[in-house]
């Protein structure tokens, strides 16, 4: 019998999978995907995330791959409204990393692979779970069961573990929608984020590996089927920043949810990652969120396979993870109520209060700790 069968093998279920491999547990991590995901989602990564990463093993890959960003500025009509700097607030990683999901997700795989090359099953479907003392894993397509004495779920926001272990959950959804894409980087702004707070909207604009830069604009409606000259018009509008379509690698228009399990433990069956909380991904906390969550659970999971009763722990888990997930909303959510349409009247008064909270110190320190996720 397995220790741990961890269900999925994005992000998050990877990271686990290497905290527990590096404490020799035996794991297995079920993917649905016979190949590596080639996403370009989530790019930047927080520094209490970089310090569980360094744990995992991929902190030094992620650095040497990855953009270094030391701070940002929000601008509007042309004038900065205020900036900030990592550098104070975060000593031991005074930056946020960007880089493309897939390539965090590589780098994963990759450790996952080193540490226990068996350990990486892909190509597994999850289709049932049964937790009788054990819990057995049905991975379909193949006719596999697993028998693990841990069974976490960290299959995403559509969570198949969630819904066989018959945990609930609640939410809503947002009136924001964003064209989001990635172009070469045109500009002057080198490894800064750049907030444009515009009337018609926010612009975000953050450097990435191999002089490209994501680019991510609010829009009244979902723009399905909109093309990458469309995003550049609308850039260029807003911002009066140029970009080359020609150039562009990704292109996604988004909806904004939020999504909360009612508990991320049952039994033997714990929830992690986007399986129990999707949140906006304006602020870019979801990935950080969930690797935070595996960093909690690799201990308390450690002392159950010694034999110490993980109920207690367990409860524990569930309870401040839950809490950090309710944080994670809240930031989120006032990160999107920043970004969305004002009159010119009203943008210019709400300019002037951020300008004044930028220029106080203790104001800028706590934007940037909350900014990077501190
Ligand atoms: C546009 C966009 C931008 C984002 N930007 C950021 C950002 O900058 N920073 C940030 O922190 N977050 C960001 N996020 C959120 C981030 O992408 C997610 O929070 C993250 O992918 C969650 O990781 P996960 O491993 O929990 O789930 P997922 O990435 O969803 O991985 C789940 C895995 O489980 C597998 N799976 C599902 N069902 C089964 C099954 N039945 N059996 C076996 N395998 C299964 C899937 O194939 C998948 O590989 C963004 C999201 C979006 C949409």
């Amino acid at each position: 019998m397995l220790d741990v069968v961890i269900v999925g093998g994005g992000p998050v279920g990877l990271c686990l999978a290497a905290l527990l491999l590096r404490e020799r547990h035996s794991v297995r991590v079920l993917e649905r995907r016979g190949a590596p995901g080639t996403d370009s989602r989530a790019i930047g990564i927080h520094p209490p995330a970089l310090h569980v990463l360094r744990d995992a093993g991929v902190h030094d890959a992620l650095l040497r791959e990855g953009v270094r960003v030391p701070g940002g500025v929000a601008r509007s009509r042309g004038g900065v409204v205020g900036s900030v700097s990592f550098a104070a607030s975060t000593p031991a990683n005074p930056f946020v990393l960007t880089i493309p999901q897939a390539r965090t997700e590589a780098l994963l795989a990759r450790r996952v692979d080193a540490l226990d090359p068996r350990a990486l099953v892909r190509g597994a479907v999850v289709v049932g779970l049964d937790d009788g003392g054990q819990v057995t894993v049905s991975a379909g397509g193949r006719g596999m069961t697993y028998r693990a004495r841990l069974v976490v779920g960290a299959d995403g926001a559509r969570s198949t573990v969630r819904a066989v272990a018959g945990i609930r959950v609640r939410g809503r959804d947002y009136p924001d929608s964003y064209l989001m894409g990635d172009f070469a980087d045109t500009g002057d702004d080198g490894v800064l984020a750049v907030l444009y707070l515009e009337a018609g909207g926010i612009v975000e604009s953050f450097p990435l590996p191999g002089g490209m830069r994501r680019w991510v604009a609010h829009t009244d409606t979902t723009l399905h089927g909109a093309t990458a000259a469309q995003l550049a018009t609308l850039i260029r509008r807003r911002t009066g920043v140029s970009l080359e379509p020609e150039t562009n690698t990704m292109l996604s228009p988004f909806t904004t949810r939020v999504r909360r399990a009612e508990r991320m433990v049952s039994g033997r069956i714990i929830l992690i990652g986007d399986a129990a909380h999707e949140i906006s991904p304006i602020g870019g906390l979801g990935m950080n969120l969930g690797w935070l969550d595996a960093a909690a659970l690799a201990p308390v999971i450690g002392a159950a396979l010694a034999g110490h009763d993980p109920g207690p722990l367990l409860a524990a888990f569930d309870r401040t993870r839950r809490r950090a997930a309710g944080r994670a909303v809240r930031q989120s959510a006032l990160n999107m109520a920043l970004g969305r349409p004002l009159p010119g009247p009203v943008l210019a008064a709400r300019n002037a209060v951020l300008r004044q909270a930028f220029g106080a110190p203790w104001l800028n320190t706590l934007a940037a700790r909350r900014f990077s996720m501190q």
